[in-house]
């Protein structure tokens, strides 16, 4: 078998890389170890900043998200009881986010792709990249049925995630590793209930952050500053819901939060981690097999999808030209916006995670939360940023 493109892993930066240069007629075969049901149904992010719909849009991938999706554009942050909404869409040019989940991201470009005559192995095993630094490089699975097939190819997508096969696929000492543990954790909770809030929430408590994501008219995400060495086995679904509304509530009483069943509960370790370059001879990395990010600031699927973009502009100008100048820039025109959400990330968990035994921070945390609350100025900046530039 041959193909033009190998991409590894069907998550948001494999899925629209394959949309968008099937589009462009290149030829390419997707390979995923989850199966169709996993990755349609796997709860992860669920905000979309406004470049990444309209790059879906463009290549007429939006149809149902934008039939479907809550546009939002404020949110709100209450420090000790005390709210004030940050309406970043006015600041900055009308962007709004779009609340959708990233499963139904997913499912809808599987779908796309698939309609478009894709070829997309499900449930695969044992993937291993040959010959990344030759022109000609193979990839090698177990189907589903357990047959060891292969493919040749010009290039690999790397797309698989933190934990995939890609990235530790580079001989040593090629990728330079920037890592950084935040030092905090966050307990985070999806949960079958109606939002209490019709904009995201940022609340800071002398106990700790908790924020109020949304999903759907229906599913709801939280979050909990907890410490990192805590296991969910320490949160009881009661714990949970009184630190919440505790958390959350307002000074003067008037905030209720609604439960229900909790469908998702674990502790994320908040770290950063990117590598450079993120290419190595024929493979270039995509998304999370490059970069992780925070989820404060949701941007972890967008920067996903800003990769593809890339990496499918400089595909279809090497396969139309043989220009081969996208390809040799596409680690550096990746890692400018990724950095840029880094700062932002970091920014962000800065202001929003006052630490008890670092009175110092904590004062900069209180400064910063003021200068957003009183400098329009300083708000159009945290909006260019949050909804994305
Ligand atoms: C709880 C949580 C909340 C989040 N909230 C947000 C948010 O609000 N906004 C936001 O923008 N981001 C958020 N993120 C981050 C976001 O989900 C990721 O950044 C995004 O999924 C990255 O997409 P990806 O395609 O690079 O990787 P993934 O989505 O991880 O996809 C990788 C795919 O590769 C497959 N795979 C792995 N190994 C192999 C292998 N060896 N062979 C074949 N296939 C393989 C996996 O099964 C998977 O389908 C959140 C993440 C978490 C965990």
């Amino acid at each position: 078998m041959k193909t033009a493109v190998a991409v590894i892993g069907a998550g948001p930066a494999g899925l629209t890389l394959a949309n968008l240069i099937q589009q462009s007629g290149i030829p390419c075969v997707v390979l995923e170890k989850a199966s169709r049901r996993e990755v349609e149904t796997r709860p992860r992010a669920g905000v979309l900043e406004h470049r990444s719909v309209e790059l879906l849009a463009r290549h007429g991938l939006a149809d149902r998200l934008l039939a479907s999706a809550d546009r939002h554009g404020a949110c709100e942050f209450r420090v000790n009881g005390r709210a004030f909404r940050v309406a970043y869409s006015d600041l900055y040019g009308g962007r709004t986010h779009y609340v959708y989940p990233q499963q139904e991201v997913v499912t809808d470009l599987i779908a796309a792709f698939l309609e478009g005559g894709g070829d997309i192995r499900f449930s695969v095993s044992d993937v291993s990249l040959q010959g990344l630094a030759s022109v000609a490089p193979r990839v090698v699975w177990t189907s589903a049925d357990g047959v060891r097939e292969q493919v040749s190819c010009d290039f690999v997508a790397g797309c698989d995630g933190f934990h995939g096969v890609s990235r530790p696929s580079i001989p040593s000492g090629v990728l330079q590793e920037l890592v950084h543990h935040h030092g905090i954790g966050w307990l985070s909770i999806l949960a079958e209930a109606p939002p209490s809030t019709k904009a995201i929430i940022y609340s800071m408590h002398p106990d700790g952050f908790a924020g109020h994501m949304l999903r759907s008219p229906t599913v709801s995400r939280y979050y909990l500053q907890v410490d990192p060495s805590e296991s969910v086995e320490n949160w009881p679904d009661d714990r949970v819901w009184m630190e919440l509304q505790k958390r959350l509530s307002l000074a003067d009483g008037s905030w209720k939060l609604t439960t229900g069943k909790i469908i998702e509960k674990r502790m994320l370790d908040m770290r950063s981690h990117v590598v450079e370059p993120m290419s190595y001879g024929r493979l270039y990395l995509l998304g999370d097999a490059a970069h992780i990010i925070t989820p404060v600031g949701a941007k972890g699927m967008n920067l996903a999808m800003n990769d593809a973009a890339l990496l499918s502009v400089a595909l279809s100008d090497y396969y139309q030209t043989g220009d081969e100048s996208g390809l040799k820039t596409y680690s550096d025109d990746c890692l400018r916006r990724v950095w840029r959400a880094q700062e932002f990330s970091q920014w962000m968990i800065g202001m929003i995670h006052a630490p008890t035994n670092d009175p110092f921070h904590a004062r900069l945390a209180a400064a910063r939360l003021e200068h957003l609350a009183s400098s329009p100025a300083y708000a159009a900046s945290f909006a260019e940023n949050y909804v994305g530039p």
